[in-house]
């Protein structure tokens, strides 16, 4: 069992089937009907007029931005932003747009008043801030929805466009119960991965208008993520998005129960609250050796991240059962 992320999830066999199956066509002319009806099917289902298909999440996001910013333009985004911090600089090396961080709140937020403070005036000192970016869940976090309608009034007002790397937008539309259509209603622009907790082998969405689409997709072309047959993984990515979703409860359920379970074990803490999704992280104090705690669980077969906090994610290729079985395995190592 692999708790290091929801990106080892393995394809189902459902999955498998369609992919033998798929009908293809060489993409970068048009003719892939089954990525055709994966685009046209997407931007439906969560409202916005066009959708591209793309190799993953960082390309995704690296398309979406350069989409909206030009050379010398600026985003706000967080401290923590994937898309600001774990995919290579892209935005800043590939796009020539600059990034402005702004700290998260606890509950991965960000702060409306430093958000203002940091649009920069029309003044040829500066970077031209021309989009907010959030990211929905947070490190497993959920965004407030009340904060989604703030923020959207903050760039109304400002002018600047609004996008969401929704990698996990649908642990958060599961967590709040509601369809993720209320969620993208905010958003000029919204990402999904299909790789992740819904279990596709690859595959991203990017989703937009049909302008901001078109933009993007010649953009796509030009890093090289002009895929041919691929009608093959957008089979799986479609199966993702209609059969999976429903695993990700189950998900959360397993991530608070090993949340609470961690939480009153000695040496470790949670903030239990701050699990709301499929994502844990636990504090270790100095009575435990991080390494040799996961060298431990190795050998019993238990993968898991030696950092501090420990990361631990939960997805459909662990199970309830499972849960316990790392439980104990920690506890038998601490000696609880
Ligand atoms: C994983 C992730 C991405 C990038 O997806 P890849 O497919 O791994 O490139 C982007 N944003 C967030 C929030 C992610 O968790």
């Amino acid at each position: 069992m692999d708790f290091r992320s929801d990106t080892v999830t393995k394809p189902t066999p459902a999955m498998r089937k369609a992919m033998a199956e798929a009908l293809v066509g060489d993409d970068v002319y048009g003719d892939d009907p089954t990525i055709n009806e994966l685009e046209q099917w997407a931007a439906e289902r969560h409202g916005f007029e066009a959708a591209l298909f793309t190799s993953s999440g960082t390309q995704a996001n690296l398309l979406g931005l350069m989409s909206h910013c030009g050379r010398g333009d600026e985003y706000l985004c967080g401290q923590q932003a994937h898309n600001y911090k774990y995919e290579a600089g892209g935005a800043a090396v590939l796009g020539s747009i600059q990034p402005q961080p702004i700290e998260n709140n606890p509950d991965g937020t960000l702060p409306l008043d430093k958000l203002a403070a940091a649009v920069k005036p029309d003044d040829n000192h500066f970077a031209r801030t021309r989009l907010l970016s959030l990211e929905n869940t947070i490190n497993g976090k959920v965004l407030p929805m009340s904060y989604l309608a703030e923020a959207r009034e903050f760039v109304n007002q400002h002018g600047l466009a609004m996008h969401l790397d929704g990698a996990r937008v649908y642990n958060a539309a599961v967590a709040l119960d509601i369809d993720v259509k209320e969620i993208a209603q905010y958003f000029d622009s919204m990402t999904v991965c299909l790789s992740k907790g819904l279990g596709a082998p690859v595959g991203s969405l990017l989703l937009g208008s049909k302008e901001y689409i078109a933009k993007a997709r010649r953009l796509r072309k030009m890093v090289g993520g002009g895929m041919r047959q691929a009608g093959i993984l957008a089979a799986a990515g479609k199966l993702a998005l209609t059969e999976q979703i429903a695993q990700l409860k189950q998900d959360h359920i397993n991530a608070k129960r090993l949340a609470e379970g961690l939480n009153i074990i000695p040496g470790f803490s949670v903030n239990v609250e701050f699990v709301q999704t499929n994502i844990v992280f636990a504090k270790i104090d100095e009575t435990i050796d991080v390494q040799a705690l996961v060298a431990t669980l190795a050998e019993q077969g238990i993968t898991a991240s030696a950092a501090n906090p420990m990361r631990f994610v939960t997805h459909k290729d662990v199970s309830a059962q499972d849960i316990e079985t790392l439980l104990s395995a920690i506890r038998q190592y601490v000696k609880a």
